[in-house]
């Protein structure tokens, strides 16, 4: 199967070639046929499936009819770094025609975002809360869409902007295409597809499972050594770009500290830094200056950067769903990649669910000559130990690993 199949305006040919795509991915495959018909469309798709131009590619094509200079396509997508992501996917694929396209998010000055919107885009790429803003004062015109994408509408949710969504909903013209991609399917996202979608097709790919093509391990330690196993494992191990997840935007930092102290590039994205820090930290990670970046789960939503080798989970996400989206991050596109997760004994509950989801046993693995059994250091604040030294913990493996009782 190749693109000329899917019958697309030939003006897009020169996009495809320049974003280097040969073969429709299979969410590709099911779902511009049905989109370029002119059907709603839920998609069960996670990012890293080639999602993005399973929408754009048809947008296109229908933009390329019809008149100029007003919008006519409306993506609403929860992040800022997405929809930067989806407009450069955007000026990739239309680099044979003059469709134009811009993005409206928040957290930066409205300026430029207004000079953009009065040249008279035909696309807008936007995040709730600064569109409906822009809608209010009459700078953002919805009342031309034809095609509504609502992407990555589980985190929309997370995020908690579906009543915003809906707001959204009611500005666009009823009689309209409109097309629901998320990784997962809550009860309230099902409740907007009813809503939002007319007899809506629906396309199911890599459903709650994360790409064929990631290896999985998990690295049992201690709480108090995973820095020093995190390292350990940098150290031996041949990697390209490499995420890292921290619970926190606290962790993220100081863990980025503690690695450009070893001497790595690093850079971190997380909520504490501002715009212009997170843009800079995304570009330099993209173009290779820095190695290893650090992020939380929330900053690192939907990031598209191709070489990706490793995802490192320094600590364990909350839920399975969690790491699936992590996990999406390396293995793109059919890429392999390889994902490691440190667990503590407090991560049992989840590595079962893991597990349960991915029908399949996790390796365990521990690395040759490092020392599990280093003590954990006294904290400052409580009186130094007396007597016998604390008992070492033992070296964690398979076998050892008992379970614990849930947190909660
Ligand atoms: P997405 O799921 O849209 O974030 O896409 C993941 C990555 O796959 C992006 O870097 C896309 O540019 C890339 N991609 C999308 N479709 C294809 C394709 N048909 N062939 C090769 N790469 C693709």
């Amino acid at each position: 199967m190749n693109f000329n199949q899917f019958k697309l305006d030939s003006r897009l040919a020169a996009g495809i070639a320049r974003a280097g795509y040969e073969t429709p991915t299979p969410v590709q495959e099911q779902a511009i046929p049905a989109a370029l018909e002119g059907h709603d469309l839920i998609a069960t798709a996670q990012t890293g499936t080639g999602k993005t131009a399973t929408f754009v590619l048809p947008i296109l094509h229908k933009l390329l009819q019809g008149p100029r200079h007003k919008a006519r396509a409306l993506i609403v997508t929860p992040t800022r770094e997405l929809a930067e992501q989806i407009n450069d996917n955007i000026r990739t694929l239309s680099a044979g025609t003059n469709l134009r396209s811009a993005t409206v998010y928040g957290g930066v000055g409205t300026a430029p975002q207004v000079r953009a919107l009065k040249t008279g885009v035909e696309i807008l790429v936007a995040c709730p809360g600064r569109l409906l803003d822009l809608a209010a004062q009459g700078i953002a015109r919805l009342d031309n869409i034809e095609i509504l994408v609502l992407d990555e509408a589980d985190r929309m949710f997370d995020m908690g902007f579906l009543p915003d969504v809906r707001r959204i909903i009611k500005l666009v013209p009823p009689k309209r295409q409109t097309m629901l991609f998320s990784a997962t399917f809550p009860p309230e996202v099902e409740k907007l597809t009813a809503e939002a979608l007319s007899a809506p097709m629906r396309i199911a790919v890599g459903l709650t499972r994360p790409a064929h093509t990631v290896s999985h391990a998990l690295y049992p330690v201690p709480k108090h050594l995973k820095t020093a196993l995190t390292f350990e494992i940098l150290k031996r191990t041949d990697t390209n770009s490499v995420l890292i997840f921290a619970r926190t935007r606290h962790r993220a930092q100081s863990l980025s500290i503690k690695l450009s102290r070893q001497g790595y590039r690093v850079t971190s994205l997380h909520s504490d830094r501002t715009q212009g820090q997170r843009q800079s930290a995304l570009n330099g990670f993209k173009d290779g200056r820095y190695q290893i970046m650090v992020a939380t789960d929330i900053a690192a939503r939907g990031l598209d950067v191709d070489s990706i080798s490793h995802v490192i989970n320094f600590d364990m996400p909350d839920t399975a769903d969690a790491y699936i989206h992590r996990i999406g991050r390396t293995g793109r596109a059919e890429r392999t990649g390889d994902a490691f997760t440190l667990i503590t004994p407090e991560d049992d509950d989840m590595v079962r669910e893991l597990e349960k989801i991915m029908k399949q046993t996790l390796p365990r693995e521990t690395i040759e000559g490092f020392d599990y059994n280093v003590p954990a250091p006294v904290q400052s604040n409580q009186p130094a130990p007396r007597g016998p030294k604390p008992v070492p913990h033992r070296p964690p493996s398979h076998k050892s690993h008992k379970p614990h009782p849930p947190r909660r």
